[in-house]
């Protein structure tokens, strides 16, 4: 086995995609002792003027941070994120109220900039001799047998650069070419599922230097069919995301439109905003479609291997994407400690993940029910107090978004856990039921003889 692990170890690894994965990827790789190629499409966001891409920031939970925690990197980045301690609901007439995720034992959730997050892996990248970054590197073509790679510089008069390695990792996201060549192989099974509604960010500014609302939250405007949420900035602002069907989005044309859905429907937010920003951002953008994809195997032979959105891209209502992609490698590195041949390290990854993550897919698309219409219910405020009282007395009794939000619980445990709650209610409440009927019967009969 020792032997086995040594071999892995001289063999050069060519990540693709220097995004929030590929660079945790490559950051564990180089630390095990191989010599990792990083290639990324984009120019280096370091000496970027402005980043296109997804969500300016996202939420971080457990499975992130213990990823980070295990490159020397967690506390850096906890020490500017922002604590969002539960969700703050907004109604429609501007009343809000607080839903703290674990009243029991505090934990919470950090809004960290994507972009932030991103240099300070890729630092840490730069900081290890055994990695190389490329920028500017768009993966064309790949031909997983031989393991040779041909990138193109998307710049113009970009010239086209032939490579190769011994073991592939797509860290490409939910788009990923990597996939792509996978997808051709008998016994790869993919599904991808595009969901109804369309999303669109939208800024609430800093005002006098300070957040406009109380930054300590997610804040979420739930609507039943549609939503909108708000993570705090560190300067001080909000990212809006605003979450609709796109046929909503296409029945709002004009300016007054626009302003009358927003006086309905998000009146407290409007003024925030400010009427002219929000026009101004609204009609920028075309809403962005969302995607979610299972696949398996994640892996070829000891050859190739894909990572996060490519190997598991989610609707983003649970907050879990980056935080799973990053357990991805938190889990590949326990397996390749156990210093196995590099194919039964990797099979063995597939076997132990696909799983959970398509566990995890699944109670994203839940998510997106619970967030924009379940919140506002009362049997869901009756479960979450029931689950608050059950969690401080026996602490066993750890509700689904905890263990999926502060916990590394399998995914599909999360799931078979929160199932085992259902069950075990219902026969209470089945219990208690029949026992009021039978004492209610009982009191009846002696009352009358
Ligand atoms: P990506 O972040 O997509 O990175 C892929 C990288 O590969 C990019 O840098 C790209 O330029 C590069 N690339 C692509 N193609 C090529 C190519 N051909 N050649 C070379 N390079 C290439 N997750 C959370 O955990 N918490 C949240 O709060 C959260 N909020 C979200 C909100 C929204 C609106 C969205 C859309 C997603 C959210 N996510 C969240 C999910 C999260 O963004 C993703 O799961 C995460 O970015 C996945 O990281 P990745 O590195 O796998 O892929």
């Amino acid at each position: 086995a020792g032997l086995a692990g040594e071999e892995v170890r001289r063999r050069r690894v060519a990540v693709v995609g220097a995004g929030l994965v590929g660079s945790l990827a490559a950051l564990n790789f180089a630390r095990r002792g191989n010599h990792v190629d990083l290639y990324e499409y984009r120019e280096d966001i370091r000496h970027a003027l402005v980043v296109t891409g997804r969500s300016i920031n996202l939420a971080l939970s457990q499975r992130g941070r213990k990823a980070l925690a295990a490159v020397g990197l967690e506390q850096k980045i906890l020490a500017t994120a922002i604590p969002m301690r539960g969700r703050m609901l907004h109604d429609t007439k501007g009343n809000t109220r607080v839903v703290i995720y674990d009243p029991c034992t505090q934990q919470c959730l950090y809004s960290v900039g994507r972009r932030q997050l991103n240099e300070v892996l890729l630092d840490a990248c730069d900081e290890l001799p055994n990695i190389t970054c490329h920028f500017n590197h768009k993966l064309a073509t790949v031909n997983l047998r031989e393991g040779s790679l041909e990138f193109r510089n998307p710049q113009p008069g970009g010239e086209a650069i032939t490579t190769s390695a011994d073991l592939i990792v797509g860290c490409d996201g939910a788009f990923s070419s990597v996939r792509q060549q996978l997808v051709r192989l008998p016994g790869f099974n993919y599904s991808q599922i595009y969901i109804e509604t369309g999303y669109l960010e939208l800024c609430i500014p800093a005002e006098a230097g300070d957040f406009q609302m109380p930054p300590n939250y997610l804040h979420i405007w739930p609507r039943d069919s549609f939503m909108m949420i708000a993570l705090p900035n560190q300067d001080r602002s909000f990212t809006v995301t605003l979450s609709m069907p796109f046929d909503m989005f296409s029945k709002i044309q004009t300016k007054s439109q626009l302003l009358d859905f927003f006086r309905e429907n998000f009146g407290d937010a409007l003024p925030l905003i400010g009427e002219e920003q929000l026009v101004k951002d609204f009609f920028k953008t075309k809403p962005q479609h969302l995607v979610s994809i299972k696949c398996r195997p994640y892996h070829y032979e000891d050859k190739a291997l894909i990572l996060g959105d490519a190997a598991h891209a989610m609707v983003p209502y649970y907050g879990q994407g980056m935080n799973a992609g990053m357990e991805d490698v938190t889990l590949l590195t326990e397996i390749l400690d156990r210093q196995l041949p590099l194919d039964e390290t990797l099979a063995q990854f597939t076997e132990k993940r696909w799983q959970d993550a398509f566990a995890i897919c699944d109670l994203a698309m839940y998510n997106y029910v619970e967030m924009r219409d379940l919140t506002k219910r009362w049997s869901f405020r009756l479960r979450k107090f029931v689950d608050t009282v059950l969690f401080r007395f026996f602490p066993a009794w750890i509700p689904l978004y905890n263990s999926v939000s502060f916990s590394s619980m399998p995914y599909s445990e999360c799931i078979a856990n929160r199932k085992w709650q259902d069950q075990f209610l219902m026969r209470v409440s089945a219990a208690s039921i029949l026992a009021m009927i039978v004492t209610g019967g009982a009191l009846y009969v002696q009352g009358r003889s």
